[in-house]
């Protein structure tokens, strides 16, 4: 049994977006130093962190200085380079481990892990050469979305596709990337569960929420989701499944379809904090953000009951203006990131809506 981190020690995150300013926010409060890593030096995980690297994800030799400078290292972006994790994992725990980093990585190779362990995807088939094109809109039926396997966020990299004939068109404006087909769901509900597992194998996970998209970018979470409690156990289930299946230490989010029927089908996994997570800030006494710091140090899990009921909604882009609006506003919890520049589509912060506890969940 590993012990658990003293206060004091150093955590390295890999990223220094508004997930690693949360999250260095979180290990402060138990007593812990984050050190982020990120090639942007305004990062802003860097203005609440005891120490920073600023230096490409690439670079081995910053890495390997990174890993002895910390006690753990964790991300809060998927996309770290394999070279830097494996001259890094020689030195420093990695929690999650690297080959749970790599199945969420390539949505093919996710794909192919939930389907291997029983869980439902939309149909789906790997897209790597002209060849695939025809077969793999057989398999899907049409629309579908092609998406790129690697480096797609908030709707990047990704092409509907409505008519068999579009697809070579689709493919070619992802410059015939390495991707995948997915059939089109028609989805009642989108739910995510954030699901945390520690070192000791415990699993807790948060009550499943309702999410609504916005052109493809998270618009509002609710909590508790709305689907019936038969769903809510299933989805709670297929999280556990998967973070146990993954032999996941620390957190993963699991966004899921809903479907009319009362099928759960998982569209995507990643193995760090969420955005759909935000609301247990102020709706949990333990966010997700604690409960990852809590992993990743060896900490025990906390309760991740709620409190609250929540309403989460992402202020993008110019959407943040309204902060002097918004910070007057009771019951209202405003959290802004600290990004110097707003640009469309960018999340700039978000704010939470409480209400009283509603239900047993
Ligand atoms: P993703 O980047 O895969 O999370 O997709 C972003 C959003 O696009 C999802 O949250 C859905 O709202 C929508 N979407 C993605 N894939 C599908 C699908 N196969 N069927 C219907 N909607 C989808």
């Amino acid at each position: 049994m590993t012990t658990p981190l003293p206060p004091g020690a150093w955590i390295g995150i890999f990223g220094g977006g508004q997930l690693g300013r949360m999250a260095a926010v979180a290990a402060a409060q138990l007593g812990y130093k984050c050190h982020i890593f990120s090639p942007d030096a305004d990062a802003p995980a860097k203005e609440v962190s005891a120490a920073a690297t600023t230096a490409p994800y690439e670079d081995i030799n910053a890495a390997r200085a990174f890993a002895h400078a910390v006690d753990v290292v964790t991300f809060e972006f998927e996309n770290v380079p394999d070279d830097t994790l494996a001259a890094i994992s020689e030195t420093v725990p990695v929690r999650p481990r690297v080959d749970a980093l790599h199945v969420s990585q390539d949505r093919a190779i996710e794909k192919s892990f939930l389907n291997d362990h029983g869980i439902g995807t939309a149909p789906w088939a790997p897209v790597n050469s002209a060849d695939d094109l025809s077969s793999a809109a057989i398999l899907t039926g049409v629309p579908a979305i092609l998406k790129t396997a690697r480096f797609g966020y908030d709707g990047k990299g990704q092409v509907r596709v409505d008519n068999g004939n579009d697809i070579a068109a689709a493919w070619d404006s992802i410059d015939n990337a390495p991707a995948v087909l997915e059939g089109f769901v028609d989805f009642e509900q989108e739910i995510s569960v954030i699901v945390a597992r520690g070192i000791d194998g415990a699993t807790q996970s948060y009550v499943p929420v309702d999410n609504v998209h916005r052109d493809h970018i998270l618009f509002t979470t609710t909590a508790p989701s709305t689907v019936a409690d038969d769903i809510t156990d299933k989805a709670r289930h297929i999280a556990a499944d998967i973070v146990i299946a993954l032999d996941l230490v620390g957190l993963l989010a699991v966004e899921m379809f809903v479907l009319r029927d009362g099928e759960v089908l998982v569209n995507e996994i990643a193995p760090r904090p969420h955005n759909s997570g935000h609301w247990t800030l102020d709706g949990c006494a333990i966010s997700q953000f604690e409960q990852f710091i809590r992993a990743v140090a060896g900490l025990p899990l906390g309760d991740p009951s709620r409190h609250s009921d929540a309403v989460m909604t992402n202020l993008i882009g110019g959407e943040a203006d309204a902060w002097a609006d918004i910070v007057v506003e009771a019951g209202a919890c405003l959290h802004l990131y600290g990004k110097a520049e707003s640009r469309p589509g960018r999340k700039m912060g978000h704010v939470t809506r409480l209400s009283p506890l509603s239900g047993s969940r």
